[in-house]
């Protein structure tokens, strides 16, 4: 069940993203992750933000925000630039890979983005970037129309409000989806001991627990699609929190989570 939702204003302080006309990206983005995450608290959910005034702050920096936040969603607010002014316009999102809730809210953010009057450039797969994947939970980047374009900042600005209402319910819309994550599953407990883009070393580090006695099990992770390690199914925390033990006692790098 997302609970906790975590929102990034892309850029900040030192490094401003794009600029057009004195204009930066990282004032934008800031302005409308704030106005985003008022009405997602409004409407009752946990808000933690990456920063809530310019300052400086590395996509790494972000994403290891992300990670010790215990967010379960991650919405990075940007604004595109293109190779000259005024060459396109319109909104997109950006996803580490295909599939599961992230696709879902990137899809749905678009789509709502599209009835403010922005054009619809769709959702777009980008595994280079840091803040895709880097974090550990579903996580969309919003390219909240390009900040060189006379049309898009027409509507940015005009419709300000409705363009962050339309990221916000593009969001719930998704987490209200019977395929989304819904509350009425009771939840089930895990302890994840790694997370892995190579395969060797996940399955090196799940030999060496299983040597050692411990149920582990080597998956993939449904947020970011890499290759997860993790020990025990548990129906309830006390368990799971005890099996977490041990294996931080045995010097294991350990994050409880829900399957
Ligand atoms: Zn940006």
């Amino acid at each position: 069940m997302v609970e906790r939702i975590m929102i990034d204003a892309g850029h900040g302080g030192a490094n401003p993203g794009a600029t057009y006309e004195g204009r930066k990206e990282s004032d934008d983005a800031l302005r409308l992750a704030l106005a985003v995450g008022d009405i997602l608290k409004n409407d009752g959910f946990d808000v933690v933000y990456t920063r809530t005034e310019d300052i400086t702050q590395s996509v790494g920096q972000k994403a290891a925000l992300a990670n010790e936040s215990g967010a379960d969603l991650f919405i990075s607010i940007h604004r595109n630039a293109a190779a000259r002014d005024n060459l396109y316009n319109g909104v997109q999102t950006l996803i580490y890979a295909p599939g599961g809730l992230r696709e879902e809210v990137a899809q749905n953010i678009v789509n709502e983005l599209e009835t403010v009057g922005f054009q619809n450039l769709g959702v777009d797969i980008r595994p280079d970037l840091v803040v895709l994947n880097r974090t550990t939970m579903p996580t969309v980047l919003v390219e909240a129309g390009f900040i060189d374009s006379d049309k898009d900042n027409q509507i940015f600005d005009s419709k300000f409000q409705e363009t962050a209402q339309a990221i916000a319910t593009g969001i719930e819309m998704s987490l209200g989806h019977p395929e989304g994550i819904t509350p009425e599953v009771p939840p089930r407990y895990t302890v994840q001991v790694g997370l892995f883009r190579n395969k060797i070393y996940a399955d090196n580090l799940l030999l060496r627990l299983k040597r050692q006695g411990y149920p582990a099990i080597l998956d993939t992770d449904p947020g970011t699609g890499f290759y997860r390690v993790r020990v025990g199914e548990y129906d309830q925390l006390d368990q799971a929190v005890d099996m977490e033990q041990r294996l931080k006692n045995r010097g294991y790098t350990t994050f409880l989570t829900t399957l």
